[in-house]
């Protein structure tokens, strides 16, 4: 495979990328010139070098000295009895941004389609367990799923993963209030929205 079309192979598996657009950011690149090229292929360098995955709720976050855990999950602040989960880091962000969340997260890495058969594959389904188990005083496990139907399907999977242990341990689970209205998504809510949509929760 040449390497324009070997390229184009790549960014084709970008979320939301077709073939078509991913030859159009090839050709781009080649226009760009190669000092631009070098910029990028430096950049991408410093996602492995400098970028880690949390211990604790598994996002990515910048390497501090040896801290193996991010920021939020290393602030003794944070309120340690919540937990919210989320599908990706970019929805973290977006309740983070909100300012309207004091506890801490964990990121599934994805969301279950309806039908799929293996649904741990799509979800980190022993990391969430794991963490659940180490946070001693836990008391509330927010859902916070995008109002979608591969979001509501990850819902009601992670009930039945989560329902009976919660119980025993009388942990309550509940999800975000729908004012996040049919088919929004959290990484595109505003503030206010997410604010309203944490208050409103229901069990
Ligand atoms: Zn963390």
């Amino acid at each position: 495979m040449n390497p324009i079309d070997k390229l184009t192979e790549i960014f084709s598996r970008f979320p939301g990328i077709g073939p078509r657009q991913a030859r159009r950011f090839v050709f781009f690149l080649l226009r760009e010139g190669a000092d631009s090229r070098a910029a990028i292929i430096r950049s991408i360098g410093e996602l492995s070098s400098e970028i880690i995955q949390c211990e604790e709720c598994m996002r990515f976050f910048s390497r501090q000295g040896t801290l193996i855990a991010c920021s939020i999950c290393s602030n003794i602040e944070r309120d340690r009895t919540k937990l919210m989960i989320v599908s990706r880091d970019s929805d973290l962000d977006a309740v983070e941004k909100s300012g309207a969340f004091p506890g801490l997260y964990f990121v599934l890495g994805g969301s279950i389609p309806i039908l799929e058969k293996k649904p741990e594959r799509r979800i980190r389904k022993d990391a969430l367990l794991s963490r659940i188990e180490k946070l001693a005083e836990l008391r509330e496990i927010i859902l916070a799923l995008n109002a979608t139907a591969d979001g509501e399907n990850t819902e009601v999977y992670l009930r039945s993963l989560l329902d009976s242990n919660a119980t025993e341990r009388k942990i309550e689970i509940s999800v975000l209030g729908r004012g996040l209205s049919s088919g929004l998504e959290i990484e595109y809510s505003d503030p206010d929205t997410l604010k309203n949509a944490l208050k409103n929760r229901s069990h």
